[in-house]
């Protein structure tokens, strides 16, 4: 596959990492994420800016993606060096990536006939790069959705990948390849409703759906009918989608006059029997694409859940992640720092712990000169990578986006291993502060934030936990803004569980007393805040400046040079 302009100009801007190892036969093994991935000799990693160039890791170093003065409040740290202001660089890459795609050559259904994804990608009027995925913007198309409605398609996303793909192979209709956690509708049992299983997950045993609507607009009225049909119909069902609008797909499928199971017609869908589910190694393009409303479509004529997770994920990055890369050194950051009265040097936009032998040469630069050193990340973090970074970094924001392991999985990550790398952050003495975006319909309900509240008690009732509110963004139609009302549920689960600090951000001035700390001894005001602006700070040298009660934060600028945990007041 030819490298994209981006790609070798990133190429260049490298140096040899040094969170790694060598593996026989020139592979190595980052350790940089949670990945850890073993990278052969030409190969880069799931990050996709980490590579292996015969033998030697090759890591990004040199450049920011992004370079902004925020307050710190933004960050967001409440309880580090208040109303400071942190120069905050990002570079490119990130290391979760969509796990629900397609192969180019699979069949979509659309307003004007079938077509393929590749095809569809290319028909788009509009595409925009992002650092690791191509995004196609059409113009007034639909696509048939699950339901056999047409809807709205929003966009559509093609981006490299290198991995296993599964092959479903269906009674008389042609295989579909996609990644393993990509979910079809699907059923064993033709009395249940269909339900979305990944991929991966599916068995014989399993029938896909196609949706009835769809057959009774393009077949003979013959092939419609309430009780179990035969192949053929099946079949005819696949000529006469083949047959209609101005694209043609190229459609290939076995005899339909075969002793081969019947499909089943029921209210809603044809179930069509499964001959076979088989894995297989692939590295190429992958697709998906954005639906209106139902969030879902049909590939190769099969129900299949719409890529969520790249609406998802897209909301969850910071949009100053994407822009041209810009070379600097280490003691040019910090000498703009310095101009700009920042206290705080921090790495973020896209995921830190990826790029972390060069946020290091810019932290040690900046510690010697007396700045505070952070991270924000998405906390999907190693032993090897916390030590690293350990003597350099004071602040660590995580992102913990969900408590549901199948939202990790769709991301690209998995609960466990950010749930670890938040216990370590505290047991190594980093200051740590917790946000979770919330997304209405995604990791809102109540149980979900009581279990996300129970888990960081366990760690550390002082940690700090903002809620904060997701805001349309993205030229999205998908979930609603996050309601007032459920910021302040949020929070009141966050105090009712045991936290003693909890933070309703992104809608200032609407949420109380959640945007401000106040002592949990005695309940006095101590920081008061309006969005990201601190009007008060009463916090005298981490006590309540009425109960002399300790409060735990990063309130003092350790000396220059001094141990990264010098300035925590935490224990
Ligand atoms: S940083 Fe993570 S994703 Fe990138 S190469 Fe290393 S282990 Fe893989």
């Amino acid at each position: 596959m030819k490298p994209s302009p981006l790609a070798e100009i990133l190429a260049r801007r490298t140096a040899e990492g040094e969170l790694y190892e060598k593996l026989p036969n020139d592979r190595v093994r980052c350790f940089a994420c949670g990945h850890r991935c073993v990278i052969p000799p030409g190969f880069d990693g799931i990050c996709r800016v980490r590579f292996n160039e015969g033998g030697v890791l090759k890591v990004p170093f040199g450049y920011v993606g992004a370079l902004q003065l925020d307050p710190v409040e933004k960050k967001p740290f409440f309880h580090a060096l208040p109303g400071s202001r942190a120069l905050s660089f990002g570079m490119l890459g990130c290391d979760y990536h969509c796990g629900y795609c397609f192969t180019g050559d699979t069949v979509v259904l659309t307003d004007q006939g079938p077509t393929t994804f590749a095809d569809l990608f290319a028909s788009c009027a509009r595409t925009e790069s992002r650092p690791d995925a191509e995004l196609a913007f059409p113009e007034g198309r639909s696509v048939v959705a699950a339901s056999g409605t047409l809807r709205r398609l929003r966009g559509v996303v093609r981006h490299p990948y290198r991995g296993e793909l599964v092959t479903i192979r269906p009674f008389y209709l042609p295989p579909l390849r996609c990644t393993p956690d990509h979910r079809v509708y699907a059923t064993t049992d033709p009395e249940a409703p269909p339900a979305l299983v990944p991929a991966s997950d599916l068995s014989t045993d399993h029938c896909l759906t196609i949706p009835v609507r769809v057959a009774a607009e393009v077949l003979p009225a013959r092939a419609v009918r309430s009780e179990p049909v035969a192949a053929a119909s099946i079949a005819t069902a696949a000529h006469g989608i083949r047959s209609i609008g101005a694209r043609t797909a190229i459609l290939e499928y076995d005899d339909p006059l075969t002793a081969d199971p019947h499909a089943i017609v029921t209210a809603d869908n044809y179930l069509v029997p499964l001959r076979g589910v088989e894995r297989e190694p692939y590295e190429g393009d992958v697709y998906n694409m954005e639906v209106d409303e139902e969030h879902s479509y049909l590939a190769g004529f099969f129900a299949v859940s719409n890529c969520q997770n790249w609406v998802t994920s897209q909301a969850l990055r910071d949009p100053s992640a994407v822009a041209p890369p810009q070379e600097i050194t280490p003691r040019e950051l910090v000498k703009l720092a310095h101009e700009h009265e920042a206290r705080i040097v921090t790495s973020t936009y896209n995921e830190p712990l990826i790029t972390s032998e060069w946020a290091m040469a810019v932290f040690k630069e900046a510690r010697a000169a007396g700045l505070v050193c952070s991270y924000v990340s998405n906390g999907n973090g190693t032993p090897e990578v916390l030590d690293y970074i350990k003597p350099w970094v004071s602040l660590y924001k995580v992102d913990l986006k969900s408590f549901r392991d199948r939202h990790y999985r769709e991301l690209g990550g998995t609960l466990e291993r950010v749930l670890w790398t938040i216990r370590a952050l505290h047991e190594k003495g980093f200051w740590v502060e917790i946000v979770t975006l919330l997304v209405p319909g995604f990791n809102d309900s109540d149980e979900e934030l009581r279990d996300i509240a129970r888990f960081l008690v366990s760690v550390f009732p002082d940690i700090p936990w903002h809620v904060t509110a997701f805001h349309k963004d993205y030229k999205m139609t998908g979930p609603d803004n996050t309601s007032v009302a459920t910021l302040l549920r949020a929070a009141e689960i966050g105090a009712a569980e045991g936290l003693r600090f909890v933070y309703a951000g992104n809608l200032p001035g609407q949420v109380g007393k959640w945007e401000n700390t106040y002592c949990p001894g005695c309940g006095e005001l101590l920081i008061e805040r309006y969005g990201f602006r601190v009007l008060r700070d009463r916090v005298a040298d981490g006590h309540c400046p009425r109960c002399r009660r300790f409060i735990p934060g990063f309130w003092r600028v350790p000396a220059a040079g001094a141990e990264a945990g010098a300035g925590l007041a935490a224990r």
